[in-house]
């Protein structure tokens, strides 16, 4: 089922994700050869409740920690780890949620670590124009859930990257993931009708080569079959009848 919030329920839905987006700039800051995700995610949990909120991924489904911090050929649902110590010329994903006054934030980002090949910037730089493609078709009673899809894939797709399928974007309020499933995928024309009032999180996930994903025995981390890198580009939108808003951004 769909929820249509109110312009009072979206208030509290930006004051959560712009704590998402603080969270993940601070990430950014931080982000730099030598430190542990171990540390990042602690300095995320830390932030995250200062602001008086809740890190919404923490014990998500058993989950272990209070981000997701997935490197190169991870694609999401990383697991901090103090073994796990970034170095020069990776990239990382950081996927971040916190619930305000039990109203939820979701965003995420791919960021550099030091120097990065121009093959990995470039990947991260579409993972992102692909987001706004789809955002910026977005018209409350006119656009369906197959253009969003069509959008982000036609673009990921025209610099021969693969658009993974098993993991999409959602409807997001007092739950996380709430209805309708916005895939990064699919035919323009197609699904759903988007209306005022719907909060949806768009959250393209593009690999460099196959977008066929593997899961791995910790039972959250997700790589790319072929092990290239994968970078993922993620906000939670609130869709008004003349305008949509980025609340996380
Ligand atoms: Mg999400
Ligand atoms: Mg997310």
């Amino acid at each position: 089922m769909i929820s249509i919030k109110t312009d009072e329920q979206i208030a509290y839905m930006r004051k959560a994700n712009q704590i998402v987006r603080d969270t993940l700039n601070l990430l950014r800051d931080h982000t730099k050869p030598g430190v542990s995700t171990y540390e990042l995610n602690k300095l995320a949990h830390d932030y995250i409740v200062s602001c008086g909120a809740v890190p919404s991924f923490l014990n998500y489904n058993g989950f272990p920690a209070s981000i997701c911090v997935s490197v190169d050929c991870e694609v999401v649902h990383g697991i901090p780890s103090k073994k796990k110590i970034l170095r020069e010329g990776q990239i990382v994903s950081y996927d971040c949620g916190a619930i305000f006054n039990g109203w939820q934030g979701d965003a995420a980002r791919t960021v550099a670590v030091g120097l990065i090949s121009p093959e990995c910037q470039q990947l991260i730089d579409v993972t992102e124009q692909c987001f706004f493609k789809a955002v910026d078709i977005i018209q409350a009673g006119v656009t369906r859930l197959g253009d969003i899809g069509h959008a982000v894939q036609s673009h990921a797709e025209s610099f021969g990257y693969g658009v993974v399928r098993d993991l999409v974007g959602h409807g997001i309020g007092r739950e996380m993931h709430e209805d309708p499933e916005v895939p990064n995928f699919g035919m323009a024309g197609r699904g759903m009708r988007l209306s005022a009032g719907m909060t949806i999180a768009i959250e393209p996930m593009i690999n460099m080569g196959t977008e066929r994903v593997e899961y791995m025995d910790d039972g959250w981390t997700v790589k790319t079959q072929d092990r290239k890198p994968s970078a993922h580009y993620e906000n939670t939108i609130a869709i008004f009848h003349d305008r949509v808003e980025i609340l996380s951004l």
